[in-house]
């Protein structure tokens, strides 16, 4: 038996439920999915689609699968696209993932959009023999944060969400979402610590509601005159403040901000707060989780 701390789960869908207009919820089901790892928080998964073309046996296996996978031709190599964890249940063999299917189709939009019960995936998960500090865990605030603030659109929401459900009670914060229909607000679990400000894109563009959320949020929830630290910012779109042994850079501070969604309008809020406000940027975590007019891969 394979005692590997990430590797392949073989996934067939056991239901699809329309949450909101923009999240669908896949269920995953099989024996496979008894050792698949539940790091908690924004644990982000790779999912392996199948096409038309390309099935998912073509997809190579073990530790080197990605530079196997790069050496196929491209007309024989199986997408794959980075997902989050929504829920593990290893007793009952079932695993959640939220996704949304976006207007420019990409093979994960088209997947989703077509999807029945009985079609398989791949998701590349840690196993529940891993141990240590899951580098695929963004989430890493100080042990002692006086307030959090989660921001960013529908892609962010499902990693929101199990931040949201296992942050202890008296965890404080306010959530910015910024999602494609009104309805959609109705998605993010309630945690009674937290104010939330979400609301639908609207004509004036992407990220407006985002960028204007964020700044409101930040006047209120910087303490000034604490933790200026303003940096230049360079072309970055991942920066994940961490240790060298995986754990938060800081000990304390008084805000932690986790920012993800589309990479331009990550990168202006990350801006507002560090160049703006002064937010010492070791309790900035950011994350450009896709890109406008980018496939991921
Ligand atoms: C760490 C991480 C966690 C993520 N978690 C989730 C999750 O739990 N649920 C989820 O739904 N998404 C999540 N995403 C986002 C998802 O991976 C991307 O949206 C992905 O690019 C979709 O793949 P695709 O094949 O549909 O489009 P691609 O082939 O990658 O792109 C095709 C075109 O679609 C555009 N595009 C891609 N995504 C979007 C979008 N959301 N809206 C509008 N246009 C888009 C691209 O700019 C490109 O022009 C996550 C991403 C990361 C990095």
């Amino acid at each position: 038996m394979s005692t590997d701390e990430y590797r392949f789960f073989r996934a067939p869908v056991t239901a699809i439920q329309d949450l909101t207009p923009s999240f669908r919820r896949f269920t995953f089901g099989g024996d496979d999915l008894a050792e698949y790892g539940d790091p908690g928080f924004d644990q982000r998964v790779k999912v392996v689609f199948p096409t038309a073309h390309v099935g998912l046996d073509s997809m190579p296996r073990g530790a080197d699968w990605y530079s196997r996978w790069r050496e196929l031709p491209e007309h024989a190599r199986a997408p794959f696209r980075t997902y989050t964890t929504r829920a593990v249940r290893n007793d009952k063999r079932e695993v959640e993932i939220d996704m949304v299917s976006h207007d420019v189709l990409g093979p994960a939009s088209a997947w989703i959009e077509g999807a029945c019960v009985g079609d398989e995936v791949l998701i590349y998960a840690p196993t529940t023999h891993a141990t240590g500090v899951s580098m695929g865990v963004d989430f890493v605030p100080p042990r002692h944060t006086e307030s959090f603030l989660l921001a960013g659109d529908e892609t962010s929401a499902p990693a929101i969400a199990v931040i949201l459900e296992q942050l202890p009670p008296d965890a404080r914060g306010v959530v910015v979402l910024e999602v494609p229909h009104a309805r959609d607000a109705a998605y993010l679990p309630r945690h009674d610590g937290f104010e939330y400000r979400v609301a639908a894109r609207t004509g004036h563009g992407r990220h407006a509601h985002l960028i204007a959320a964020v700044r409101q949020a930040a006047a209120e929830l910087v303490p000034a005159g604490r933790g200026a630290e303003v940096e230049e910012l360079d072309d970055l779109v991942w920066e994940v403040p961490r240790t060298a042994k995986g754990g938060a850079a800081l000990k304390s501070a008084p805000l932690y901000a986790w920012l993800a969604g589309e990479s331009a309008g990550i990168k202006t809020l990350r801006r507002e707060l560090v160049t703006g406000h002064g937010v010492d940027r070791r309790a900035v975590a950011f994350m450009g989780y896709w890109r406008e007019g980018r496939a991921e891969n």
